[in-house]
C-alpha cells in the first residue's frame, strides 16, 4: 500500500481539485480529507457517513462550587488568569496545566476532556473516505490529522487497498508534518505566482527534512509563464520531477461549480492532463 499526500503549502492553488481527480483516476484506494481545519474535499466527494466519532483533545479545570471551602490557593497559582474571584473558570482562559488541581486541599477541581472535533469513515461514488470536523476554534488540529490518517491506513490495510490518497493540511506547521508522516510520496500543488514558489518551496523543504519523495504539479501555469518557468528551473535545481503542467481552464470551475471532479466533468484537455498526471505517479511508486 502507497501513501499519497498532497499538499501545496498554502490555500487556493487546487490542491484539493487535483485530490479529487485522483479520487476518480485511482480505482483501489482509500481517500482521506487531512485538511481539518478547512475541509471541503467533502464538497466533491458528496460522502455518506457510515461510521463517527468523537476527537477530545486536552482538557479543562471545572471547580465543584459543593467541595469548595474557597481557600483561594487555584487563584493564586493560576499563571493565566482563568480562575476569577468567585472561583470558577473561563474554559478559554484555562491552559488545562492541571496545576490547580494538584494544589486544591479539598480536591474540588475536575480536568474535563475538550470535546474538539469529531472524525467520520464515509462512502462515496468513488469508495472510502476518511474525514474529520474540527471544532471552532479549537486547536490540536495536527493530533485530529493524525487521527485521520490512522483509520484511512487501517482501512486501506483491511480492505487491501493500493493506495491512500491524502488531502494534506495546509502551511508548514504541525498539520502539515501530521500529514506528511509515513508518507511516500508529497505531491505539491503549485500556481505561478511569486507566492505560490516561495509556500511551495517552504513546504518541499518540510517534505525533504523528513526524507519523503517530493513530486510537483504547476496548475494554471499558463497564467504566469516566466514564473512557471522559474518553477520549471527550481525543480530541475532540485532534482523534482514535474509530473504535470495544468493550463487555466474555464471548464475546471464549471466542474466544481456542478460538484465533479475533473476526469467527470472538465474539458477533454484537462481530462487527458488529470489522466496522464495520475498514470505517471502511480507508476513511479
Ligand atoms: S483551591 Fe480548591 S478549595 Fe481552594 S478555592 Fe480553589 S477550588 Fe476552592
Ligand atoms: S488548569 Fe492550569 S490554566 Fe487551567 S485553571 Fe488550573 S491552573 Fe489555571
Amino acid at each position: 500500500m502507497k501513501e499519497i499526500v498532497i499538499i501545496s503549502g498554502k490555500g487556493g492553488t487546487g490542491k484539493t481539485v487535483v485530490t479529487a481527480s485522483f479520487a476518480f483516476l485511482a480505482k483501489d484506494k482509500v481517500m482521506a480529507d487531512c485538511d481539518v481545519d478547512a475541509a471541503d474535499l467533502h464538497l466533491l466527494l458528496e460522502p455518506k457517513i457510515k461510521e463517527e466519532g468523537k476527537f477530545h483533545s486536552g482538557a479543562t479545570a471545572v471547580i465543584d462550587k459543593d467541595k469548595c471551602i474557597a481557600c483561594g490557593r487555584c487563584l493564586e497559582v493560576c499563571r493565566f488568569s482563568a480562575v476569577s474571584l468567585d472561583f470558577t473558570i473561563d474554559p478559554v482562559a484555562c491552559e488545562g496545566c492541571a496545576f490547580c488541581r494538584n494544589i486544591c486541599p479539598v480536591s474540588a477541581i475536575e480536568m474535563k476532556e475538550n470535546l474538539s472535533g469529531q472524525w467520520f469513515i464515509s462512502d462515496t461514488r468513488f469508495g472510502p473516505f476518511v474525514h474529520a470536523k474540527l471544532g471552532i476554534a479549537e486547536e490540536n488540529s495536527g493530533k485530529l490529522v493524525a487521527l485521520v490518517k490512522k483509520k484511512a491506513k487501517e482501512l486501506a490495510k483491511a480492505k487491501k487497498a493500493s493506495f491512500v490518497i491524502v488531502d494534506g493540511s495546509p502551511g508548514i506547521g504541525c498539520p502539515v508534518i501530521a500529514s506528511l508522516s509515513g508518507a511516500d510520496c508529497a505531491l505539491v500543488v503549485t500556481e505561478p505566482t511569486l507566492s505560490g514558489l516561495a509556500d511551495a518551496k517552504r513546504v518541499i523543504n518540510v517534505a525533504k527534512h523528513f526524507k519523503i519523495p517530493v513530486k510537483l504539479i504547476i496548475n494554471k501555469f499558463d497564467l504566469n509563464l516566466k514564473i512557471s518557468k522559474k518553477i520549471e528551473n527550481y525543480c530541475k535545481e532540485d532534482n523534482i520531477d514535474i509530473l504535470g503542467k495544468l493550463p487555466f481552464d474555464k471548464s475546471v470551475i464549471e466542474a466544481i461549480t456542478v460538484q465533479k471532479t475533473l476526469p467527470e466533468a472538465a474539458s477533454d484537455n484537462i481530462k487527458k492532463i488529470a489522466e496522464s498526471i495520475w498514470s505517471k505517479l502511480s507508476s513511479q511508486l
